[in-house]
């Protein structure tokens, strides 16, 4: 049962999230901010950064996406067995939901670093037989059911997490350090903790306590992207843990905002981009908010073909990403050579799929992501007659994937719409939509497009990630100047920019038709003649992607930035 890694006994930073990418083959996130921490993760396992992760156990996963002819997504719970994974820990700790205590275990992951240091992931789970059959469903979901159903997760993660980090020892956490507003109620239990610590302090002298050791990251750059909770249900969940008067104190507005909790509780706050630390403090005024730009974990995301290349040119990468910057004398026959292989992995699997006769050679664009109306994956297709012109002599396949929210049912509507603009260009533009997009397929596609495509409404963004993958491979991007674009964009250099910087501190809701219009204009007239007409030039721009930035955005640089501003505070 128990592993006795002594290792353990040291951990002092603890990460809380929702969700984390740990495995592909293991559903337990859904998208960006999942698989942002699995990275984090990864890294730290790397460095030996003494951290736990604690997270939910998703025993039904996020969701298997089915589209019909028409487009229209059908979800699955997804059947997986943790035990495959994981090792059942013996503690168990008790949370009271509704008065009723829930019993939870965990799930013990060991994620493995390069040089063999082990970081532990702890998946919270209340399917036990002590708990009545709706508890036992807490932690399936994940991000399922209503704002009960969501509440009792938070409440099993914030609540239930610290207190199994107390049951399993770790008694010298320093940092907890909550992803995204979902873990903000770690603050609330921190506070019950420190009050029996140190029964003597004032209310102010344990928030105080308490904030040094909060971290909290935020992700979003929208007011109606932060998880909110009504008063009555905060009442009603968390009666018998708070008195109502409590409960009043940390409601805003008559309702409990889970960003503001943790906001209030964390002396290190931080958004995931330049950018998006001047949205969030616009947007929470009075906060030090600072940002630590995301990266991604360099050798978990380069494929096979790149991965041999870097072996043979940049000995050090695994160990150090910084190395990447020497990419810079890498033959750049050999990187086009690298991404035919990719390329023809990514060709050879829709073609297997979809029997669509998709060829090695044609200018290939990929966009996936989450579907949803501020990702705007519809603009590409706003007008297809303008698409079948850039390709008249200049051809151009795309691959898309991605799943909406069963309840995004905007996000669910572009999926169809596309669907049909798909059809009405079959006989100019090959175009397929991969079902069930997630970390594997994101792997095949980043790294076997020839453009990596984003198009979110600005500011929107907070970050995006995968533009980071796919320049880790070799891929350029084409997008929007929103989140880590507008500090990894060099113009023709590491990609192209689709419209004009906004001016800091302007509220830009930038325009869809003009944003179409610009990216129409890049495609047709910059991207696809370098591609067809300038192979060396077009070689030379790969090999800067890589260079320039997947040196600079990476996951390990990510975690030494936490550690320099958060971590070793
Ligand atoms: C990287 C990744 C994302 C995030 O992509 P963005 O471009 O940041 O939206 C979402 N889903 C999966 C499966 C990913 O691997």
């Amino acid at each position: 049962m128990e592993s006795d890694n002594a290792l353990e006994k040291d951990v002092q930073i603890a990460l809380f999230s929702m969700e984390i990418g740990i495995d592909h083959k293991m559903p337990t996130y859904s998208g960006g901010l999942g698989v942002l921490a699995g990275d984090i993760l990864r890294s730290c396992a790397d460095l030996s950064v003494p951290i736990v992760a604690i997270t939910l156990a998703s025993n039904k996963g996020y969701l298997s996406q089915r589209l019909d002819d028409e487009g229209n997504q059908t979800e699955l719970p997804i059947e997986w067995r943790i035990d495959d994974f994981t090792t059942l820990i013996s503690p168990k700790v008790s949370v009271s939901i509704e008065g009723r205590g829930v019993k939870i275990h965990a799930w013990k992951y060991l994620l493995t670093g390069i040089e063999g240091y082990q970081v532990p992931v702890y998946l919270l789970d209340t399917n036990l037989f002590e708990n009545s059959d709706s508890d036992r469903e807490i932690t399936s979901y994940l991000y399922g059911g209503d704002e009960r159903y969501r509440l009792s997760q938070e409440i099993v993660l914030g609540i239930g997490g610290v207190r199994m980090l107390e049951a399993l020892s770790y008694t010298d956490i320093q940092k907890y350090h909550m992803n995204e507003g979902h873990s903000a109620l770690v603050a609330l239990e921190l506070i019950k903790k420190m009050r029996n610590d140190y029964p003597d302090y004032t209310n102010e002298q344990i928030i105080e306590l308490v904030r040094k050791k909060c971290i909290f990251t935020t992700h979003t750059p929208v007011p109606a992207g932060h998880d909110k909770f009504p008063a009555s249900l905060v009442k009603s969940l968390l009666r018998g843990y708070l008195e109502d008067d409590e409960i009043d104190k940390i409601c805003h507005g008559n309702e409990l905002n889970m960003a503001l909790l943790a906001l209030e509780h964390s002396e290190y706050i931080n958004g995931v981009a330049k950018k998006h630390e001047e949205i969030s403090r616009n947007m929470f005024p009075g906060y030090p908010i600072d940002s630590i730009t995301n990266g991604v974990h360099h050798v978990f995301w380069t494929s096979e073909p790149f991965c041999k290349l870097y072996d043979r040119y940049v000995v050090g990468w695994r160990k150090d990403p910084f190395d990447l910057r020497y990419v810079i004398s890498i033959p750049k026959e050999e990187i086009v050579q690298a991404h035919g292989e990719a390329k023809k992995r990514l060709i050879d699997f829709v073609n297997a799929k979809h029997g669509i006769g998709m060829d090695y050679d044609t200018f290939t664009l990929g966009f996936a992501r989450r579907i949803t109306k501020y990702k705007r994956p519809d603009l590409l297709f706003s007008n297809p007659d303008r698409l079948v012109n850039s390709a008249k002599n200049t051809p151009i396949q795309i691959i898309l994937a991605g799943k909406a929210h069963p309840k995004d049912t905007g996000g669910k509507e572009l999926i169809k719409t596309i669907f049909k603009v798909i059809k009405r260009l079959r006989e100019d533009i090959k175009v397929v939509f991969l079902e069930n997009y997630n970390m594997e397929l994101a792997k095949l596609i980043i790294s076997g497009a020839d453009v990596w495509l984003n198009t979110p409404k600005r500011p929107l963004e907070a970050s995006g990630t995968s533009g980071m993958k796919a320049c880790l491979n070799g891929v350029p991007s084409l997008s929007i100047l929103d989140g880590w674009w507008l500090e990894g964009c060099i113009e023709g250099v590491t990609g192209w920019a689709i419209g004009s910087i906004i001016s800091e501190g302007s509220v830009d809701q930038s325009d869809d038709s003009k944003d179409a219009e610009d990216l129409y204009d890049k495609l047709g007239q910059v991207v696809l003649p370098v591609f067809y007409n300038n192979k060396d030039a077009w070689a030379q721009i790969m090999r800067y992607a890589i260079a320039f930035n997947s040196s600079f955005f990476n996951s390990h640089r990510m975690v030494s930035q936490y550690l320099l501003n958060a971590y070793l505070c």
